[in-house]
């Protein structure tokens, strides 16, 4: 049985995580705080939207948008199974995590080398380091076109 206040934490964070994702995708277009912020992908981008093709039956292509999907599911699973319950399961839940990171960056080095500029491996020009950079470079154009004249 759940208890009244961890009910009422999980609401709290599931409206916490809903507003992000509502605020991210009104104003940024992208959910990623890399891409929002540097405009990079990072090694999660795209979990989403392979879970939606994974749920349409479209498994290659949820697959080839980020394999981490069926991994990312495997950890929820043991997260849940282990809550309050195991510490022995939330001892191999912490190493599993740990592994699962460490393996998504190596594969992600691979992702990036073999297929960047497709979907989700592409930059965002969009993103507040791009715009920051866009900023200043029409600064200093606007300089020297000033000191020119
Ligand atoms: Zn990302």
């Amino acid at each position: 049985m759940i208890k009244r206040g961890a009910s009422k934490r999980m609401a709290l964070i599931l409206a916490a995580i809903g507003l992000y994702y509502y605020t991210a995708l009104r104003f940024f277009g992208y959910v990623c705080l890399s891409e929002i912020v540097l405009g990079l992908p990072c090694p999660a981008c795209g979990l989403t939207r392979a879970g939606w093709l994974f749920l349409r039956g479209e498994f290659w292509k949820s697959w080839n948008m980020n394999p981490f999907l069926g991994f990312a599911a495997i950890y929820f699973a043991l997260a849940a199974l282990a809550r309050n319950k195991s510490r022995r399961l939330a001892k191999y839940r912490d190493i599993y995590l740990i592994c699962i990171v460490f393996a998504s960056f190596i594969v992600f080095a691979f992702r990036v080398h073999s297929s960047f500029g497709t979907e989700p491996l592409v930059l965002n020009p969009n993103s507040l380091l791009f715009r920051l950079l866009r900023i200043g470079k029409s600064v200093l154009d606007g300089n020297r076109t000033t000191a020119s004249n």
